[in-house]
């Protein structure tokens, strides 16, 4: 993530406003004229307004994206290995986790510093129920193999 933030940091962003280049340090998103623009324009026209940090959305959404691809990745992996006895169980792991991944992705707008710690936390329960369905799954495996053991010796 380290590395991809600090590509991100060094692409220079227009301001909406004064048409100057800023690194994503210096630029924000003014959500009433949703509009990227630079600090000082956020001062000068934009004062009343809320600005959103674009290095915290950024990063978040850097954070969204790995976890993203984490999830649909395991999602698929645990959709092929699907067995109709642990379903129920891994559909209702699942849909908790989409929950959870619709409740960032809803937040991330309005997220500020603060919120970036939570949104880590968020993940590591993501990734944690994860682990949950995972030894779920390891315990319906283990139990099928004693399964077919036994029908293989009768
Ligand atoms: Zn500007
Ligand atoms: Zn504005």
């Amino acid at each position: 993530m380290e590395k991809q933030i600090s590509v991100l940091s060094m692409k220079t962003h227009q301001c909406k406003n004064c048409q100057g280049s800023f690194p994503i340090s210096q630029i924000f998103n003014c959500v009433q004229c949703s509009v990227m623009i630079c600090g000082s324009c956020g001062l000068r026209k934009h004062r009343t307004h809320t600005l959103n940090d674009l290095l915290v959305e950024e990063q978040i959404k850097t954070m969204m994206e790995e976890t993203r691809n984490f999830f649909s990745s395991e999602h698929d992996y645990y959709q092929n290995e699907f067995k109709s006895q642990c379903e129920t169980e891994l559909r209702r792991m699942f849909s908790g986790i989409s929950s959870l991944q619709l409740e960032i992705a809803n937040k991330l707008s309005q997220m500020t510093e603060n919120d970036l710690e939570r949104a880590k936390s968020e993940v590591k329960r993501l990734k944690g129920l994860y682990g949950e369905m995972r030894l779920f799954y390891g315990k319906y495996e283990a139990q099928n193999k004693m399964h077919w053991d036994y029908l293989q010796v009768i």
